[in-house]
C-alpha cells in the first residue's frame, strides 16, 4: 500500500503556535511514514493548487499536468537511524515564482512537499509560516471543486486544518462535500475513474488556532496563551509609567465576542476595571460604578489606574463601550491623565510561549494519528484538550456546537438586553465565571461585605522552599479576600525561621497591589521545617492567635504541613484549618498536575534555549547540553525538551547509563552528518541537574565534543536560577488568584465548622489540613495524610506523572525513529 499523503494548512486569522502544528504533523507524519504536504495561504492555497500561470500577455490559466519541482534526494533508504525521513521541496516553500515552459510564469505553487528539515526551526517563529488567507473562492461550490482536484491531483488523501471556528466549518463542509465533488470532478472526466476510487474519502482533521479562545468543545485554543502573554507584557510595562505619572491608562485588546483575553488581562494585570462583552456593568449609570470603584482605590493611595476594554464590549442596553469614551469620563469625572493604548495586532505577534510549542505538538502528533487510524466510516475529528488530556471531539459536533455557541452569544446579548445577567453568564463555562468573581474579588475595595466579628479569622500567611513565578500573586489575591471579608492577613516573612524571630506583619490592601507581576517571593523564603522547633512554632502560633494557615511553595511546604498536622495531637494551637498551595517550578508536588511557577519556568527555558540555539546555530555545528534545575522531578527537562525541540533529554526518573551515553553519541553523529553542507543547526541536550551524579552536564559536554570530531563541537550552560523566572506568566498569575480564592473558601469552611466546638477540647478533622490540587479539570483538596499514599517521600516527588510519555515523543521528534511511539 502507497504511503497516506498528509497536507496541511493554517486559515483564517494567524495565532502563535501555528507552526508548531505545522511542524509536528510535518514530523509526526514522517515517522509515522506518510509523505507530508504543506498548503500555502490556507484555503485559498488549495484553491489555487500548483497551477496556476501567467503568460506574456498577462493571462492567466492552469497547467496540466503540474511542472515537475524538483526534490531533493531522499536520505538513503540504508541509512538506519534516519531512514524514514526525507526532504521536500525545501526552498519553493518560501518562494511562489519559478519560470515553466512555454514562457509562461508559475504564479504560486501553494502545494508543497514538506520534509523533515523544512520545519526546522518553526517552534520559535509567531504567526504561520505557511501563511493564511481569508478565502472568498473557497466559499464557493466552485472554489472546493477547484481544491478537491487539486488535492486528488496531487494524490493527497489527508487534510489537517489549523483554524478558527470559520476554518473548521469550512473543513467540516468539504468534508460533507468529497463524496459528490469526485464525482462531479469524474463527470467532467477531470479525474479518472482510478483516482475517483482511490480518493473516495478525505480525511480531514481540524485543530483549533485562534487568539481568543472562543472555540466549544476544547479547554485552550492554539494561541491564546500567546495573545494574553503579549497583553500582560504591555500592561506591566504600562504600570510602570502610570505609575510614575499617576495616570490611568485605558487599554483596548481584541475580543468581539468573547471577553477571554480581556477577563484573563485584567485578572493577571491586576487591572482596576474590565468591560466584556458578556457581562456589562451592573450599574446603570456604568460611569458611576466605574468611577467610584477607582475613585476609592485613589483615595487611599493607589497611584496608577488600568481599565481594561474588550473590543466588543458594550453597556446594558447594548451601546458600545469604547476606549476614548472612558478615557474622557476619567479625564472629566475624575480629573485624571488618561491615555488610550489600543493594543490591535501586538496581540497575534510574537514568539510562542512554551504552552503555545507544548499543546499544538500533542494535538498535531494526535491529529497524525486520528488520520492514520480514519476509514469511511469513521468520523473526522477536531483535536482539543479537555481537563489536560488531548482529545478528539467529531468535527461536526464541534462545528455544530460554535454555530450554537455564536447563537448563544446572541442569546447573551438578548439576556442583557432584558438585564438578565445571571441568564447570560450561565452561559459561560464555570471557570471563566470564577475567573470573574476573582477578579472582582481581588481588583475592588469592598467596603460593605464583612463577615458577622465571630466569624473573622487572623490568617497566616507563609512562602516555603524556592521561589515560583505566582507565589506574590496568590498572596496578594488571599490578602484581597481577607480585607473583603474583615478577615486579618498577616504575612510572615522567611518561612518557620521568621515566625519564631517574629518576622510578620499584616498585609494591606495597597501594600499588595503591585504584586501580582512580581517574581520571586515578597514574603521571604525559607527551606527550614517546623520541626526545627515545634514547640516554638506551635507557641507562636498561639501568640498571634492564627485562626487559619496558608502556606505556598513545594515539596517543603508539603512536608511542613505534614508535620503539622501531626502535631496536632500534642498542641492545640495546630487545630486551625491549614492548606498548602503548591509553587514550585520543579512541579513536583504528589498528585496536582500544575504547581505554581512551572509555567513561569518553562519559559524561561524556552526563552534561553531559543538565544542559545541561535548561537549554537551561527557559531558551528555546536551541540550546548543545556543544565536544568527541578530537583528529582524531570517534568521541567521533559516538557522543556518538547517546548524548545531538545534532540536528547536526561531526567533523574530514567537516569544515564554508558549503554544511553553511546546510543546518544551515535545518533548526534548521524544526525549532523546528514544535514546539508553549510546549513547545519545547533542542537540542545537538557539535562536535569541530577539525572546523574556520574555523568555529569561537564563530562557529557566533554564527551560529546571529543566524538563530535570534524561533525559537531560542544558547550554547556547552566540555566540554574534564571528558571525561576522573572516576571510571572499570566497562566501561573491566573492559576494563582484561582487557587487562592478557592483556599480562602476552604479555610472559611473548616473555620465555622470548628468554631462550634468547644476551644479546650477542639481536635481539627483530618481533611481540615489538606493540599489543593489540580486533577484534570477539577480542583480537589487532599487530606495531607492522603498525600503521602502518592509520594515518594525520599526523592521529594509524586509516584506517578502524568507527563512521563512527553520524553519518548520529544527526542522522536528530534528524529529518532527508533523511539517513536507517536502512538
Ligand atoms: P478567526 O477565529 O481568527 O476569525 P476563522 O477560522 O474563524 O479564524 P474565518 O475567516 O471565519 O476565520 O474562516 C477562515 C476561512 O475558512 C474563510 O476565509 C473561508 O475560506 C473558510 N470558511 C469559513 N466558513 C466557511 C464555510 N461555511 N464554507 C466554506 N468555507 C468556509
Amino acid at each position: 500500500m502507497s504511503a497516506m499523503k498528509i497536507a496541511v494548512l493554517t486559515s483564517g486569522g494567524d495565532s502563535a503556535g501555528m507552526n508548531a502544528v505545522v511542524r509536528a504533523i510535518v514530523k509526526a507524519g514522517i515517522l509515522r511514514g506518510c509523505e507530508t504536504w504543506i498548503v500555502r495561504e490556507g484555503y485559498e492555497g488549495l484553491v489555487r493548487g500548483n497551477t496556476e500561470y501567467e503568460d506574456h500577455n498577462g493571462h492567466t490559466g492552469y497547467v496540466s499536468p503540474p511542472p515537475k519541482i524538483p526534490v531533493l534526494a531522499d536520505i538513503p533508504a540504508d541509512s538506519k537511524i534516519l531512514a524514514n525521513l526525507r526532504f521536500g521541496d525545501g526552498p519553493l516553500l518560501r518562494d511562489g515564482t519559478a519560470d515553466i515552459a512555454g514562457g509562461r510564469t508559475l504564479k504560486g505553487r501553494y502545494i508543497v512537499r514538506a520534509g523533515w528539515d523544512d520545519v526546522r526551526g518553526w517552534f520559535a517563529e509567531g504567526g504561520t509560516l505557511a501563511g493564511t488567507a481569508r478565502s472568498t473562492t473557497f466559499r464557493t461550490p466552485e472554489g472546493r471543486l477547484q481544491a478537491a482536484y487539486n488535492l486528488i491531483k496531487e494524490g493527497i488523501d489527508a487534510l489537517a486544518v489549523c483554524g478558527g471556528d470559520g476554518s473548521l466549518t469550512g473543513a467540516d463542509v468539504f468534508r460533507s462535500e468529497w463524496p459528490s465533488l469526485v464525482s462531479e470532478l469524474l463527470a467532467q472526466s477531470r479525474i479518472t475513474q482510478e483516482q475517483a476510487l482511490k480518493h473516495g474519502h478525505l480525511k480531514i482533521v481540524g485543530l483549533v488556532g485562534s487568539i481568543d479562545n472562543d472555540m466549544s468543545m476544547t479547554d485552550l485554543t492554539i494561541g491564546a496563551p500567546t495573545a494574553l502573554t503579549r497583553i500582560c507584557e504591555a500592561i506591566d510595562n504600562i504600570n510602570s509609567t502610570a505609575a510614575s505619572h499617576s495616570r490611568a491608562f485605558v487599554l483596548e485588546v481584541m475580543g468581539r465576542h468573547c471577553g477571554w483575553l480581556a477577563l484573563q488581562a485584567g485578572l493577571s494585570g491586576g487591572a482596576d476595571f474590565i468591560f466584556i462583552p458578556e457581562r456589562p456593568p451592573q450599574v446603570n449609570p456604568w460611569e458611576d460604578e466605574m468611577c467610584e470603584a477607582i475613585k476609592r482605590h485613589r483615595e487611599i493611595g493607589k497611584r496608577k489606574t488600568i481599565v481594561i476594554v474588550a473590543e466588543g464590549a458594550h453597556d446594558s442596553e447594548l451601546n458600545p463601550i469604547k476606549s476614548e469614551y472612558v478615557k474622557d469620563v476619567l479625564t472629566e469625572r475624575l480629573g485624571l491623565d488618561t491615555r488610550v493604548t489600543t493594543l490591535g495586532h501586538t496581540q497575534r505577534g510574537g514568539k510562542p510561549v512554551a504552552f503555545d510549542r507544548i499543546l499544538p505538538t500533542l494535538q498535531g502528533v494526535e491529529a497524525v494519528e486520528a488520520l492514520m487510524e480514519a476509514n469511511p466510516n469513521t468520523p473526522s475529528y477536531m483535536i482539543g484538550i479537555q481537563e489536560n488530556k488531548i482529545t478528539r471531539v467529531p468535527l461536526m459536533e464541534a462545528v455544530a456546537m460554535a454555530t450554537l455557541s455564536r447563537e448563544q452569544t446572541r442569546s447573551v446579548a438578548e439576556a442583557i438586553a432584558v438585564k438578565d445577567f445571571d441568564k447570560a453568564m450561565s452561559y459561560r463555562d464555570p471557570e471563566f465565571c470564577d475567573n470573574l468573581d476573582g477578579f472582582h474579588t481581588v481588583s475592588t475595595l469592598f467596603k460593605e461585605k464583612r463577615l458577622p466579628v465571630e466569624q473573622r479569622m487572623r490568617i497566616a500567611i507563609m512562602h516555603m522552599g524556592a521561589p515560583a513565578g505566582g507565589m506574590n500573586a496568590a498572596t496578594r489575591t488571599a490578602v484581597r479576600y481577607c480585607l473583603r471579608q474583615g478577615h486579618t492577613p498577616v504575612g510572615i516573612h522567611n518561612g518557620f525561621p521568621g515566625l519564631l524571630d517574629d518576622d510578620l506583619l499584616e498585609l494591606s490592601w495597597l501594600g499588595v497591589d503591585n504584586w501580582m507581576a512580581r517574581g520571586g517571593s515578597e514574603l521571604g523564603t525559607n527551606r527550614k521545617l517546623p520541626d526545627m522547633d515545634i514547640g516554638a512554632v506551635a507557641s507562636k502560633f498561639q501568640e498571634y492567635g492564627f485562626d487559619a494557615f496558608m502556606m505556598i511553595g513545594g515539596f517543603e511546604a508539603f512536608s511542613a504541613l505534614l508535620i503539622l498536622d501531626e502535631n496536632r495531637k500534642h498542641y492545640p494551637a495546630f487545630n486551625i484549618p491549614m492548606v498548602h498551595l503548591p509553587a514550585t517550578i520543579s512541579n513536583n508536588v504528589p498528585l496536582t498536575e500544575h504547581s505554581l511557577g512551572s509555567d513561569t519556568s518553562l519559559n524561561a527555558l524556552v526563552d534561553a534555549c531559543d538565544a542559545i540555539k541561535q548561537s549554537a546555530s551561527a557559531s558551528r555545528n555546536r551541540v550546548f547540553v543545556v543544565e536544568t534545575q527541578g530537583g528529582k522531578c524531570g517534568y521541567i527537562a521533559t516538557a522543556g525538551a518538547l517546548a524548545t525541540g531538545a534532540s536528547l533529554v536526561y531526567t533523574p526518573e530514567v537516569g544515564i547509563g554508558l549503554d544511553t551515553l553511546r546510543r546518544d553519541v551515535r545518533y548526534l553523529k548521524a544526525r549532523y552528518a546528514l544535514d546539508e553542507k553549510g546549513k547545519s543547526e545547533g542542537r540542545i541536550v537538557i539535562r536535569n541537574e541530577v539525572s546523574s551524579s556520574v555523568y555529569t552536564t561537564d563530562v557529557i559536554t566533554r564527551m560529546l565534543k571529543e566524538e563530535g570530531g570534524k561533525l559537531f563541537d560542544s558547550r554547556s550552560a547552566s540555566l540554574g536560577h534564571t528558571l525561576q523566572g522573572g516576571v510571572p506568566s499570566p497562566l501561573d498569575r491566573s492559576r494563582a488568584v484561582r487557587l487562592s480564592l478557592k483556599n480562602m473558601a476552604f479555610l472559611e469552611r473548616h473555620h465555622e465548622a470548628l468554631r462550634k466546638l468547644p476551644k479546650q477540647t477542639r481536635r481539627a478533622p483530618a481533611d481540615s489540613a489538606a493540599v489543593i490540587t489540580i486533577q484534570a479539570s477539577s480542583i480537589k483538596w487532599v487530606p495531607v495524610q492522603e498525600m503521602v499514599e502518592h509520594a515518594d517521600m525520599i526523592n521529594r516527588r509524586g509516584k506517578g506523572a502524568w507527563w512521563t510519555g512527553m520524553k519518548d515523543l520529544a527526542e522522536a521528534l528530534a528524529g529518532r525513529p527508533e523511539f517513536v511511539k507517536v502512538k
